[in-house]
């Protein structure tokens, strides 16, 4: 039997609409977007609309014997470009709003890179940390029996997301795949590489940091090797981000989690820290380095700063302090609007959460090609064709932004805003 902890991947997690609210972060700049493109009222209206919800209770036979309802959601906001995208979240905090809002998100996302997906999220209000394995196996079962008649390769594919992973993904593959008869691998992404899964996946979101990284510093005329990083987070995003960052010539200064960080001017061996966390969890009392809070982190003197933990950490309280040249997002939602303009006038360059993790996303989209395929590549080519999207994407949005005048972020959905209405123009409306 697995242990029940190694299957929540973000067990510090807090309520995702604390602060400021992301819907309506993402909305403002949608708006601004949509003035600039002079997107017609019509087509304005349905692009702030979601497609379609769905609200789900989901019954299970708990180990206790009693029977306990869940609520699951699942979310397509927009799919004129293709099948929805978008992980499945099970946690305490989930709420339609919060489904919508990063189903949303998905759908520019997915439109930056220019992969044929449209945009959806899911998730079940759960607290996954008291259940039991078997417990969880059963509810993830039920929650997509539930939502069955969305899913499918050509129409709504998942993906994991907070606290749910590749052993959750392998349940909504079979449970989907009992349904229809036949065994189906491209219903979902994420999965284990030995039931179609892709080579590449895990590190996918922190190579494609790293990648825009690179193209940032050259567009700011700034040499990589020696660049200082800070990076917030040490999970999947961050650690891996460090990793390559450093192998591909930054010095990574500092890096964190959630009880603190850890500073050496000279840098870090990352490769150490990492061999610190797997046998001590966490980053504290790493031995040759200094220890710094998550506050210092944001506000080191270095060049890049690479937040990989939360939403809403680069605030309009704390942003004049930030001395970084350079911002990678690769959190969903690490800005709140109100530090965009403080960014701005400070020159920081800043290279939006849409673009710097669409890594994952992109190797999540090779994954359902493979699967479709039947046909798997080795991890060279993965990465290759990693590399030749984030760099044409790269530049995409920087044109975008030198054509209109504005920052990367609002360049970035200026161009997904872009791309989903033209292919609403050239469908036309149905009815
Ligand atoms: P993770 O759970 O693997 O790692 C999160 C890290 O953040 C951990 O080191 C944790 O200790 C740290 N953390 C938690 N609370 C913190 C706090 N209050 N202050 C500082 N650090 C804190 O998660 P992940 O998969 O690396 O995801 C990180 C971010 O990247 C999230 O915003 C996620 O939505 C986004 N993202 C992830 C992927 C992916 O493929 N994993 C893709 C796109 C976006």
């Amino acid at each position: 039997m697995t242990d029940t902890t190694q299957l929540v991947i973000r067990a510090e997690k807090p309520n995702f609409l604390g602060g400021e609210n992301p819907f309506e972060a993402m909305m403002s700049r949608f708006d601004y977007a949509a003035k600039l493109l002079k997107l017609e009222p019509g087509l304005y209206k349905v692009l702030r609309h979601p497609e379609k919800t769905i609200t789900v209770s989901v019954p299970i036979m708990m180990d206790s014997g009693e029977v306990e309802v869940f609520t699951g959601y699942r979310v397509l906001y927009n799919t004129s470009r293709g099948p929805g995208k978008g992980g499945i979240r099970f946690d305490r905090n989930v709420t339609m709003d919060e489904v919508t809002a990063l189903a949303a998100w998905m759908a520019w996302k997915c439109a930056v890179v220019n992969i044929p997906f449209g945009g959806a999220k899911g998730g079940v209000v759960c607290d996954p940390l008291s259940m039991s394995i078997n417990e969880l196996e059963k509810l993830t079962r039920r929650y997509t029996a539930g939502i069955i008649n969305v899913l499918g390769p050509d129409s709504d594919v998942p993906a994991p997301d907070v606290n749910t992973n590749e052993r959750i993904m392998a349940w909504v593959m079979d449970t989907y795949s009992m349904h229809v008869g036949h065994t189906v691998t491209a219903v979902v992404t994420g999965k284990p590489v030995e039931m179609g899964g892709s080579l590449g996946r895990r590190e996918a979101t922190g190579r494609g940091c790293m990648i825009v990284a690179c193209e940032a510093l050259k567009e700011a005329g700034m040499q990589i090797k020696g660049a200082r990083v800070a990076v917030q987070g040490f999970g999947n995003v961050g650690s891996v981000s460090a990793d390559l960052m450093q192998k591909a010539g930054f010095t990574i200064v500092a890096v964190s989690d959630v009880q603190g960080g850890i500073y050496n001017k000279n840098g870090l061996d990352v490769q150490d820290v990492l061999n610190w966390r797997t046998t001590h969890r966490y980053l504290s009392g790493y031995p040759r380095a200094e220890a710094i809070s998550n506050e210092q982190l944001l506000a080191l003197d270095c060049d890049v700063l690479l937040p990989a933990a939360l939403e809403n950490v680069i605030t309009a309280e704390n942003a004049g302090d930030v001395k970084a040249k350079v911002i990678i997002e690769g959190a969903n939602g690490p800005t709140a609007a109100s530090a965009d303009a403080i960014l701005d006038r400070k020159g920081v360059f800043v290279v939006p959460d849409i673009l710097a993790n669409a890594g994952g996303v992109t190797v999540s989209y090779f994954e359902w090609v493979q699967d479709r395929g039947g046909y798997f590549w080795d991890e060279e080519t993965v990465n290759n064709r990693l590399t030749q999207i984030m760099e044409r994407s790269f530049r995409d949005v920087l044109e975008v932004s030198k054509k209109y005048n504005v920052n990367m972020r609002i360049a970035a959905y200026t161009l997904a805003i872009d791309r989903v209405a033209k292919v609403h123009r050239l469908r036309g409306m149905y009815a």
